[in-house]
């Protein structure tokens, strides 16, 4: 996975020749101390690169240019030290297509109350430079992040990295391969979409291989290849294996580095399979789609491609945070009135990033798909904070539903499960929280995580151009039905309005 200290942000400041060049000259040099400290900033990913201050039409309209042209930049830092006229924005933003945040700082954080004068007034005009340039941005309708505070607060430069890794995962699926083994699950609605619309909108290319083409080249993988991946299964796992069951492991090795072949070939970062189409393989890849997603391609089950390409730009966003991320399915319900929870697994595939401690590499029979006994990787996800979050396509548009959770312990060990598994209550609670998903539509696949928070799935969706419906502690279903409405009638609209 590239990291996201190679992506460059360019840092921006609008001005204008008013004031002269001395105080020009200071806004150069205030922007360029931003600009460095947010580069060394442990709250920020990516490089941050000063840009010399604009002051002119032309000077703003070539660098939206250049950052459309170059590949290394994927978005903006916009400030306005000063007052800069937002007509000469016009053109600049007009054919800018690389998202920007509106930082609303100013340099001195302190107005100096007993030494204030029209020079300092002069200098520091962020209070309506920054009200100039938002109206150009809301009269143009850019989707953009404004945030507010002094740049050295740890949570302005957080809401700035946030929103740079929402821009990671932008410029991530703009130029996503996502490769389908077979199709979907058969009769499923909510794992289908339109694939020409999803790349209008996202970028992503979605295109189908047959299980025959992945067996030829899983059937290429050589002895060698399977000792090899054995040996780490042995050094990363719990190997609680029987003697009796070794060939199902070597068969989930081929698999493993077959698939492997054929996704680093064809340039994927994301896949599906489905266990309606297995024909010519052994087993239904568990261990081996488990390893693959820890690697960091997306994974989505029965043929599920939008949840796929949302798992792989959720680890790209994640990249260097702790916690993990994962394919996920709500599978089963406590509902004691008291205690109400969900039950996370799938038949194999949780990705083993998000495990709590050592996963036990074991091998059980299967009921669905009719194949040798599969293996996989067993464990549980510690408590903490999460969210699950599901791409739906809505006929007009895709809608982004996400769920905050407090994941928590099993209330037993769970002896009998031979599956990877994690317990979580959803915000508010599981009545309200469950009812949400479903009335928006929400699928029963999902990407989960516990590195990511809402703020950075809302930032993507501003920049997907994408609808947004968030169910967290303050959700209530009246106000949230009532959300659903209006957005119904804006995504109607909307288009008519650029
Ligand atoms: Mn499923």
């Amino acid at each position: 996975m590239k990291k996201l200290n190679n992506f460059e942000i360019w840092f921006v400041t609008g001005s204008q020749h008013l004031y002269g060049p001395e105080t020009l000259k200071q806004v150069d040099v205030d922007s360029k101390t931003i600009a460095d400290a947010f580069d060394a900033s442990a709250d920020i990913p990516c490089r941050i690169v000063f840009k010399p201050v604009l002051k002119t039409p032309d000077e703003i309209t070539q660098l939206c240019r250049d950052a459309n042209a170059d590949n290394n930049c994927i978005g903006l830092i916009t400030w306005m030290h000063t007052f800069s006229p937002a007509k000469m924005w016009i053109a600049g933003l007009g054919l800018l297509n690389k998202p920007f945040v509106h930082l609303h700082t100013q340099f001195n954080r302190d107005i100096p109350w007993d030494a204030i004068d029209m020079d300092f007034m002069n200098l520091n005009q962020s209070a309506h430079g920054g009200r100039e340039f938002g109206f150009i941005c809301t009269r143009l309708r850019k989707n953009r992040k404004v945030v507010v505070g002094h740049w050295k607060e740890s949570k302005v430069q957080q809401r700035i990295g946030a929103w740079m890794r929402a821009a990671a995962g932008w410029n991530e699926i703009q130029n996503m391969k996502v490769c389908r083994f077979g199709d979907n699950m058969r009769e499923v609605a909510v794992t289908e979409g339109d694939k020409v619309e999803a790349q209008k909108q996202f970028g992503m290319a979605v295109n189908g291989f047959g299980v025959g083409d992945l067996v030829a080249v899983i059937n290429k993988v050589t002895d060698a290849d399977i000792d090899k991946l054995v040996a780490e299964y042995k050094d990363q796992y719990k190997f609680n294996v029987s003697k009796d069951s070794m060939n199902s492991v070597r068969g989930s090795a081929r698999i493993e580095a077959g698939m492997r072949a054929f996704l680093e070939q064809g340039g994927f970062k994301a896949f599906t399979t489905t266990f309606e189409d297995l024909h010519g393989l052994e087993q239904l890849p568990g261990l081996a789609v488990q390893r693959l997603m820890a690697e960091g391609y997306g994974f989505g089950a029965e043929g599920d491609w939008k949840t796929a390409a949302l798992v792989r730009t959720m680890k790209v966003m994640a990249d260097g945070l702790d916690g993990g991320t994962s394919f996920m399915e709500d599978y089963t319900y406590h509902l004691d009135p008291k205690d109400q929870k969900v039950l996370g697994a799938h038949m194999l595939e949780v990705c083993s990033s998000i495990s709590d401690g050592k996963p036990s590499l074991e091998v059980h029979p299967l009921g669905i798909g009719g194949k040798t006994d599969p293996v996989r990787v067993v464990f549980n996800v510690a408590p903490g904070p999460g969210l699950n979050a599901s791409l739906i396509d809505m006929g007009n548009r895709f809608r982004m539903i996400v769920n905050t959770v407090d994941v928590v312990k099993p209330n037993a060990d769970l002896p009998k499960l031979p599956v990877a598994r994690v317990v979580w209550v959803p915000k508010p609670n599981l009545e309200i929280g469950a009812a949400a998903w479903i009335l928006a539509g929400g699928a029963h696949h999902t990407g989960f995580t516990k590195a990511l928070t809402a703020e950075h799935m809302e930032d993507f969706t501003e920049m997907a151009g994408i609808e947004y419906l968030l169910i967290d502690e303050n959700t209530t279903i009246p106000e949230f039905k009532k959300d659903a409405r209006i957005n119904e009638i804006y995504y109607m609209l909307a288009n008519g309005l650029k």
